[in-house]
């Protein structure tokens, strides 16, 4: 078989922009959202039929971290309808994902944004190092989106890829954080039934620590060891739990011959659960599966580097930086094992409250783009923490906003006057200082 062809086409250029969000996860909606706001024309491009990413399409929830005040982050919370306390306490309380995906459709309808669902991002134009647009394909073929700045908010930071830009994949060994296929069970007896939002939750069932017993199961072959860590989250409606639990190593999404082997053997993962909730979880056995992610849950794919990269021992001490544009961004480093089962690391690493720096979304050696969301430029440690919906929120409002200033001004991000976006965040209201 002949191992290359040539190919090259002349394309259509649909429409000229001041910003194009590349991806609509908590990061792209944002960056689209707040270019829009800022008054830029922006384009917001999305391969799948619904807008949100992990949000929606992913079944993720609940939305974790924390972030300073006054971001769109505290806007989407409320949107989305869970009670504050709700998110980040005790409970850990997902969102109701069809409610989401209309919700944050009307999020982005906005007259300054053109949405392209169903859209995916092929290519880029490029003119030396600057990036000048996009080439995306849809139902109706290929066509190219010209635009002033690009915001890589795709996860896998594929804009920047294509752009030529540095990336880096997992830790040393390469090895990724794990995928997931989260889904929705109802039908349980909330009397009874146990909730469980993570590794550090200590709830019992019995006398027995509940994620003991699941791993005592588990030695007794009644449930897979390296499903053992049953993570079970309440949602917004009484009897429903959020399962975050199934899981594949050694799967790199960014490869095509890795994508279907993967989802295939989640979704078989949801029979083993269903089969181990309904003989051995009191108050689950009754429980029905009533929907799951239409895509499988990604944590980790490439980590595009920037101008700065930070790292997970700076956010732990709560590091600082002149050219903060995310302020007092707030998890802990959460390794899903690459290599097996549970965290990666023995202990919890817990983080003050850091902030992120503008030079993290500027992607070293090439011009008009910018990152966000879980693409940008830090460790691999630093990326577990970071990577959080609440954080990936304030990246892109805070880079939507930098975008449209680009095309206010006329400059490049490497031009723009940091100071003057760090003005243009706090009067909308955005704690970035203290
Ligand atoms: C299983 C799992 C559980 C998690 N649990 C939690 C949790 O409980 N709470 C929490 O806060 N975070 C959680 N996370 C992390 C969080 O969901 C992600 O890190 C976060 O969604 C990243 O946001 P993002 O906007 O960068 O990317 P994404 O949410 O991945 O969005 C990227 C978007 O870009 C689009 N895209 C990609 N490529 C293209 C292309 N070529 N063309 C057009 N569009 C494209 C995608 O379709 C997608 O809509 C979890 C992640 C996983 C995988």
């Amino acid at each position: 078989m002949q191992e290359r062809i040539n190919y090259s086409k002349q394309l259509e250029v649909r429409a000229s922009y001041d910003v194009i969000v590349a991806g609509s996860g908590p990061a792209g909606i944002c960056a689209a959202v707040a270019a829009a706001r800022e008054g830029a024309k922006v384009a917001l491009v999305e391969r799948y039929g619904v807008v949100g990413g992990n949000l929606t399409a992913g079944y993720v929830g609940p939305i974790l971290g924390m972030v300073g005040r006054g971001t769109m982050r505290d806007e989407l919370v409320e949107l989305l309808g869970v009670p504050e306390n709700d998110m980040i306490g005790e409970t850990g309380r997902a969102h109701d994902f069809e409610m989401a995906k209309i919700r944050l459709a009307q999020f982005v309808s906005h007259p300054n944004i053109d949405v392209y669902l169903q859209t995916t991002v092929t290519d880029v134009v490029k003119e030396g190092s600057a990036v000048r647009g996009l080439v995306v394909t849809s139902g109706e073929g290929a066509f190219a989106l010209l635009g002033g700045v690009t915001v890589d908010a795709t996860g896998d930071g594929l804009v920047s890829y294509l752009a030529g830009a540095q990336t880096e994949k997992g830790r040393d060994d390469g090895l990724m954080q794990p995928v997931t296929l989260e889904f929705t069970i109802a039908g349980v007896d909330e009397n009874r039934g146990v909730i469980c939002i993570g590794d550090v939750d200590d709830v019992k069932l019995g006398d027995e620590r509940f994620l003991d017993y699941c791993k005592r199961l588990s030695l007794a072959g009644e449930l897979p060891e390296r499903l053992a860590a049953v993570r079970l989250h309440p949602t917004t409606h009484s009897g429903e739990r959020q399962v975050n639990t199934t899981q594949v190593n050694g799967v790199d999404m960014t490869r095509v011959d890795h994508i279907f082997r993967a989802d295939l053997e989640l979704r078989e993962q949801i029979c083993t659960l269903m089969d181990f909730f309904h003989k051995h979880l009191p108050g689950y056995e009754n429980c029905r599966l009533i929907s799951s992610g239409t895509t499988t849950g990604v944590r980790e794919t490439r980590r595009v580097i920037g101008d700065y990269v930070i790292t997970a021992e700076e956010m732990a001490a709560g590091c600082r930086f002149d050219d903060v544009i995310v302020h007092r961004a707030e998890f802990i480093v959460d390794i899903h094992n690459p290599a097996g089962s549970g965290q990666a690391e023995d202990h919890i690493q817990y983080c003050d409250p850091y902030d992120l720096p503008y030079r993290c979304f500027t992607p070293k050696g090439v011009e008009n783009l910018y990152t966000a969301g879980r693409c940008i430029s830090g460790t691999h440690r630093a990326h577990a923490s970071y990577r959080v919906m609440s954080i990936c929120m304030a990246m892109g409002e805070a880079v939507g906003t930098a975008a449209a200033m680009c095309a206010e001004c006329g400059c490049t991000p490497r031009e723009l006057d940091v100071k003057k976006l760090q003005n243009r965040l706090t009067n909308k209201g955005i704690e970035l200082y203290g």
